[in-house]
């Protein structure tokens, strides 16, 4: 029976369906214990090569080419997300290993928070907490969402919800993407502009692309610069895609007004400068973290693995040549 070695901590904690769907199937399920975390490459790739899983169902742990040959009957690797920046998709490809994503089950979770992020930075939720709870009673001035620009960078799936959720408050929404869809700008009541010209007119600023080469710190100390000093940043995407010293200088110089960071460059963060600002809220990664995600995600992972160790090719496998590869030889 093929084994499914589970190194993402949130498989299965919430939803039991995963687990129930690949036990059905024939598959036995196996999880990585507390004891052994925290999980590094080293130690991954140590524990793939004594247990040799058939698949491994992984987070946001790295996955680089010695992880990936370790087990010698790894044929996939199945991420608990969205993101796979953390997988060395070539090295998977040439080893014949499948690569699978779970897209779109965690966007309207994302999307909820990147408002709840934009509503609390707009005013001043947690800042006024911190202040009642220890004996205050300061009035804070606040903004109405539907009276700002939105500045939204990547206009996919979870840019697109967070867009959908803004025609409620009805803001002026400018966007930016590789790829403009002028249907979808007609549609949604929102103008593709240049980043240079989005980030210096928003009055928030949300991130919605992937973690590439291209995208590594877009959000450069330059194009902050470029921000009002009234503006926010909301970063739900991933930390490297905004350079972290930079933002919090101009966030402790008071360069920019607030952020919301739920994603960092090293997780978790301990080191990170934005920790020590008043004006940062900081949230530990939630922004998939809902029940109703949790099992989205749950039940596409398995039926995935299912799918592709039978064969089939799913249209969220990233790799087909892997199988190509695996199927000539
Ligand atoms: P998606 O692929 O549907 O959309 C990404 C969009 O970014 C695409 O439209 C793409 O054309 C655009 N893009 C790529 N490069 C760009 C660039 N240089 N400039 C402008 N636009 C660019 O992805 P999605 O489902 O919307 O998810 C986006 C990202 O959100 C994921 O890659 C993941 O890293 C992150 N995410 C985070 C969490 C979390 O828990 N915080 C959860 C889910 C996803």
């Amino acid at each position: 029976m093929a084994l499914v070695l589970v190194s993402s901590r949130s498989f299965g904690v919430v939803a039991t369906i995963g687990s129930e769907l690949l036990e059905d199937a024939g598959f036995v399920v196996e999880r990585i214990g507390p004891d052994e975390r925290p999980l590094d490459a080293a130690k991954l790739a140590r524990i793939l090569a004594s247990r040799q899983p058939d698949v491994l169902l992984s987070g946001a742990e790295p996955i680089p080419r010695s992880v990936l040959s370790a087990s010698p009957s790894l044929r996939m690797v199945q991420k608990h997300g969205v993101g796979v920046d953390n997988i060395d998709l070539d090295a998977a490809t040439e080893l014949g290993i499948a690569v699978a994503n779970a897209p779109g089950t965690n966007t309207e979770a994302v999307a909820d928070l990147t408002v709840g992020f934009m509503l609390s930075l707009l005013r001043s939720v947690v800042p006024a907490a911190v202040s009642t709870r220890s004996g205050g009673w300061e009035r804070f001035i606040g903004r109405e969402l539907g009276r700002v620009t939105v500045g939204v960078i990547g206009t996919g799936r979870i840019g697109r919800d967070v867009i959908s959720r803004l025609s409620g408050f009805g803001p002026r929404v400018l966007v930016c993407d590789v790829y403009e869809d002028s249907g979808f700008a007609e549609r949604a009541g929102v103008e593709y502009v240049s980043l240079e010209k989005l980030l210096r007119e928003s009055d928030l600023v949300t991130l919605h692309v992937p973690l590439m080469d291209e995208t590594r710190e877009l959000i450069s100390a330059e194009r902050i610069s470029w921000m009002k000093p009234t503006a926010y940043l909301i970063n739900i995407a991933r930390g490297e895609l905004v350079d972290e010293v930079a933002l919090a200088a101009h966030l402790a110089d008071g360069k920019i007004a607030g952020a919301a960071i739920d994603v960092f460059a090293t997780e978790p963060p301990t080191e990170s400068p934005l920790l020590k600002l008043d004006n940062v809220i900081a949230t530990p990664h939630i922004g998939a973290y809902t029940v109703e995600a949790m099992e989205n995600m749950a039940r596409r992972c398995a039926e995935t693995i299912i799918r592709v160790m039978r064969g089939e090719r799913p249209e969220n496998l990233l790799n087909r040549d892997a199988l190509s590869r695996d199927a000539g030889s």
